[in-house]
């Protein structure tokens, strides 16, 4: 069995954000790196081609400059190979555009699953996998916190609210994953050497068969206006038990409608 990961390649959160002041777009000159996001959909699909008995994990993203570090780090971790679509063609891609040249690279791999995060650290739109299951005109599952695969179905339980539903769905198909679904195994030594000599494949536009007026800012259906700072975080009330900080917490609780 095989599955095709997506993995976006993202800024480092932890390092300095700076945003194009003509387009409100997020740069993306630097290194890339893996999105946290990702590495359960790499663990996951992992665990699939191991509990299958055999297969492989196809890595698809598309980053510009022909970036790869956050590729190696998926790759270290175990996946087999990755196919990156890199374009100058490419930037100003909005989700739309983004999922199209998704869906183009998953046709070459012709996986029987495709795995995605629920939505990226960085722009966290949370719309390109289900883009790209309609583009590719396969059944999507959203919000998977357990996935397995018996008898050629894929089963999974989905986060709601409430608890979770048990959907089933036949392959291929798109399935999104939420944080904690699994645990991302750190790469072994023996790993991120092993990634060093995997198989990038690079493509362009045109490789992809993509309309270039189909996809980057020629394709971009939206605009960012403009971007506010978020609200500062504000700092906590600390309850000192005089005798009555249970009823205090209480009416917090209820202000702020959790009871
Ligand atoms: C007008 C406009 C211009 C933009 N210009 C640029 C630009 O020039 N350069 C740029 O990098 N971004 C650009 N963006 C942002 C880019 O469109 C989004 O980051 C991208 O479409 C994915 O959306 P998202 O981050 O909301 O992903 P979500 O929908 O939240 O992602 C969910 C999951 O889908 C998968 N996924 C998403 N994106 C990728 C990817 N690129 N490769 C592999 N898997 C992926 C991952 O598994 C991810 O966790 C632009 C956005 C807009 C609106």
């Amino acid at each position: 069995m095989n599955v095709a990961v997506c993995v976006k390649q993202i800024p480092d959160p932890a390092g300095e954000l700076a945003l194009d002041p003509g387009k409100h777009t997020l740069v993306r000159e630097g290194k890339l790196i893996l999105d946290d996001s990702d590495a359960y959909g790499v663990e996951m699909a992992l665990q699939l081609v191991e509990s299958a008995g055999g297969g492989d994990v196809i890595l698809v993203s598309m980053a510009p400059h022909g970036e790869t570090s956050g590729l190696r780090t998926a790759l270290a971790m175990g996946a087999a190979r990755a196919v990156l679509a890199s374009d100058p063609l490419l930037a100003g891609s909005d989700a739309l555009g983004t999922a199209k040249v998704l869906a183009a690279a998953v046709k070459r791999v012709e996986p029987d699953l495709v795995i995605a995060a629920t939505e990226s650290t960085d722009g966290y739109t949370g719309t390109t996998p289900i883009q790209l299951a309609e583009l590719l005109g396969w059944p999507a599952v959203s919000f998977a916190k357990h996935v397995e695969i018996a008898d050629g179905t894929l089963k999974v339980q989905r986060q709601t609210e409430a608890g979770y539903d048990e959907v089933t769905c036949p392959l291929p198909a798109v399935v999104t994953v939420t944080a904690g679904v699994v645990e991302p195994r750190y790469p072994s030594f023996k790993g991120i050497m092993a990634a060093r000599s995997k198989t990038v494949e690079e493509l362009t536009v045109s490789d992809l068969g993509v309309d270039p007026a189909q996809v980057g800012e020629a394709g971009a259906r939206q605009e960012v206006v403009s971007v506010q700072p978020a609200d500062e975080r504000k700092a906590g009330e600390i309850v000192v038990d005089e005798g009555d900080a249970h009823e205090r917490v209480v009416a917090f609780l209820e202000q702020i409608k959790v009871l």
